[in-house]
């Protein structure tokens, strides 16, 4: 059988199982197969890999991955797609399908079951609705991985790699580079997915770092400031601080800004991830 990448073979399956395409679950399959090479290429996926795929849809990078890897765990919430995931994936024998929402796994646990609690690699076509959610979950619950390569709505891929100064740095920015170095391996055209989205895509990869690019003292305490800076964006750093109910009194900011050699006027947007990082220090 050809594989699903080839979209004469998606539009067959459609057909065969009267498939209802889900909105709500953020359903949009990818169909070509040099974007689905790229995708694996990209994520370096060897035979030594186990690989977390979040969202299979018919399994067309499942089939992919499947081909390239030790051993995949597919998790899929629409139920009306298991029956059609094991037709299309009866082939394989490395793959085990998980029919539940991603967000309410134990991932951590998984790791542990199926790869002795090494690090695995997560690769995917994510629902797009739930990208910030799945991501920061990954990170901050400390699932044991190597990179997590996977196609993001191109606002929000460009929004992990921004840096200070561009419009697009943010709380996400920081947070996802507190933990991973991004790269933005390709944008893809909606003419790639049936249906088609109504955004541009881009498959980003987030490689953790081995060793935090900083270190503090209190990583809720980075986190807050990170939130309470970029939630008032146009606020000075010292004004959104003080109003963003952390506790944090305007004298100790000035101070701490002082400290620093930084002007009491700078905006959020200014400070790099090091910068944010001394300044939870000094106020920790
Ligand atoms: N991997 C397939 C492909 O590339 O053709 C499908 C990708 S599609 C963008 C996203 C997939 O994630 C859909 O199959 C959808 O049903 C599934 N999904 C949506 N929400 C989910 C959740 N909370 N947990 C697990 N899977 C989810």
């Amino acid at each position: 059988m050809d594989k699903l990448s080839n979209p004469q073979v998606t539009i067959e399956t459609i057909k065969k199982y009267d498939f209802a395409f889900q909105k709500k679950f953020g359903q949009n399959f990818l169909i070509d197969s040099h974007v689905l090479d790229k995708i694996i290429a990209s994520a370096g996926v060897t035979k030594e890999d186990v690989v977390l795929e979040i969202g299979p849809g018919f399994g067309t990078m499942t089939q992919y991955l499947a081909e390239a890897a030790k051993e995949v765990i597919a998790v899929e919430i629409d139920k009306a797609l298991i029956p059609i995931l094991q037709e299309t994936l009866k082939d394989y024998d490395n793959i085990t399908l998980i029919n539940e929402d991603i967000l309410k796994v134990d991932i951590a646990a998984l790791v542990e079951e199926k790869n002795a609690g090494k690090p695995i690699k997560v690769v995917a076509n994510l629902p797009y609705y739930i990208t910030t959610p799945i991501i920061m979950g990954l990170f901050e619950k400390h699932v044991p991985l190597c990179s997590i390569t996977v196609m993001v709505q191109k606002e929000v891929a460009g929004r992990m790699q921004a840096g200070p100064g561009s419009k697009e740095y943010g709380a996400l920015s920081l947070a996802v580079q507190f933990y991973a170095e991004p790269y933005i391996v390709a944008n893809v055209p909606p003419n790639c997915f049936i249906p088609r989205p109504s955004v541009g895509s881009a498959v980003i990869r987030l490689t953790k770092w081995e060793k935090p690019p900083v270190q503090v003292k209190d990583e809720a305490l980075l986190f807050a400031l990170i939130r309470a800076s970029f939630n008032q964006r146009r606020k000075t750093l010292q004004n959104s601080v003080v109003n963003g109910g952390i506790g944090v009194t305007k004298e100790q900011v000035v101070s701490a800004l002082e400290q620093m050699e930084l002007s009491p006027t700078i905006r959020g947007e200014a400070l790099t991830l090091a910068q944010f990082a001394q300044l939870s220090d000094i106020l920790s």
